[in-house]
């Protein structure tokens, strides 16, 4: 799909996205700078990708009206949001092309499927992931609890629909464990064994429908309360083996996904002397990710330009990072004062800093944890890039 070509009925090419978050937004941006048109399926009438796009289909994600309107108006489509309905990927897929697909992004929806993926390719891809057990009905839980205290002190997860920390719940005992599936609704989970973390990094992989693969260079990330708070992105965040190690593996989680379009591995670093030499896969997004969004102002191909050209069909370029950066998170609490009271940020005391870079994401209702924006500081080296990170933080605080 070429940017600017006309189909013989004269409508210009169009790519379509299902969700219409941050994620979604920073996509059209990046599309449209090529000249596609675009369209959002969202059902949000202010969403931060519906307000900036084309056309915006205001239905839900399975509604069969708004999907076959997507797929009249688009040439190829992706998604931003990773609990969109697989079925509804799928649905598109008979008439369009859907880059990432509905099976891969069933998988990686899935935490029991995904650490099955990670174990089936541990080979291919040189890491594991943490010791784990599948809690899907009250006799699993019982085997658990019965023979599987080596996971113990553990992290029990929902297997869908987590994110940012939540559908998680901290166990040390086997009492925590039992009282904790029943908090979670006795839904289907996996328990995870709690690892001694020393960092956390993810990597970004772009893939073609030609199978050409591209890649960036780690990033180290720093959670607070399970939430992405800030990543650090240059040379020397992590040590230069582990960096290798890392990006390789996610090369190679996503070559045998069959992947097409961006995925986002994130891995744990661990103690050494550990049995997983170091490294640990975590879990995979489908999309573009909250940790690449340094590559918008560090990189001369972003994540979201990677995501147009793969789903269109384009030559993916190799990214080039041209200056070190640190990204800051801005979630809702940036805009509350230290008594609850409701304020704007600073933004002039922030933008007098050299090398800032300010993005929102144009939501107005601003509450805790939501994420409303990023800050990312790019500079010439490391040093300055985290003296101006610490300027805004301490200004945002
Ligand atoms: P989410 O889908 O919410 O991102 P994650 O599985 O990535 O869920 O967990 C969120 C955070 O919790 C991780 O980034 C990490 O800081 C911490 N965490 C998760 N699993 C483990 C583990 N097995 N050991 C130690 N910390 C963990
Ligand atoms: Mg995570």
């Amino acid at each position: 799909v070429f940017p600017g070509s006309v189909d013989a009925a004269g409508r210009p090419a169009t790519l379509g996205v299902l969700g219409g978050g941050q994620l979604g937004r920073m996509f059209v941006h990046a599309a449209q700078r090529l000249g596609y048109f675009t369209a959002v399926l969202e059902p949000d009438a202010q969403s931060p990708a519906g307000l900036v796009s084309h056309h915006h289909i205001q239905t839900d994600y399975d509604d069969p009206t708004g999907l076959a309107q997507l797929a009249e108006l688009c040439q190829a489509i992706t998604t931003e949001f990773e609990n969109v309905p697989a079925q509804a990927l799928q649905t598109l897929a008979n008439t369009r092309p859907v880059a990432p697909g509905a099976a891969v992004v069933g998988i990686a929806q899935d935490r029991i499927e995904e650490k099955a993926h990670f174990v089936a390719c541990a080979d291919a891809s040189g890491v594991t992931c943490a010791p784990y057990a599948v809690i899907q009905t009250p006799a699993q839980l019982q085997a658990v609890l019965d023979e599987r205290t080596d996971l113990l002190p553990g992290i029990l997860k929902t297997a869908r629909l987590g994110y940012d920390g939540k559908g998680q719940v901290r166990v040390r005992t086997a009492e925590d464990l039992a009282a904790a599936w029943v908090e979670l609704g006795g839904v289907a989970c996996v328990l995870e064994k709690m690892l001694p973390l020393t960092a956390e990094c993810s990597v970004l992989v772009g893939r073609g429908w030609d199978g050409q693969v591209v890649s960036f260079a780690p990033q180290r990330n720093v959670h607070v309360e399970g939430i992405l708070a800030v990543t650090h992105a240059y040379e020397g965040n992590m040590p230069p083996a582990l960096a290798t190690r890392a990006r390789d593996a996610a090369v190679a989680i996503a070559q045998q996904l069959g992947y097409v379009g961006v995925l986002c591995v994130e891995f744990f670093v661990v103690a050494d002397g550990s049995a997983h030499g170091g490294l640990v896969v975590n879990e995979m997004a489908p999309r573009p990710h909250n940790s690449g969004h340094y590559t918008l102002d560090a990189c001369d191909a972003s994540q979201f330009d990677l995501q147009v050209h793969a789903m269109a069909g384009l030559p993916l370029p190799q990214p080039r990072q041209h200056s070190p950066a640190i990204m800051l998170n801005l979630l809702g609490e940036v805009w509350f004062d230290a008594s609850g009271q409701r304020r704007e940020p600073d933004w002039s005391a922030v933008l007098r800093l050299p090398g800032t870079h300010l993005h929102l994401y144009g939501k107005l209702d601003a509450r805790a944890g939501r994420k409303m924006g990023h800050l990312t500081i790019t500079g010439p080296d490391v040093a300055g890039v985290k003296a101006v990170a610490r300027q805004a933080a301490d200004l945002l605080g």
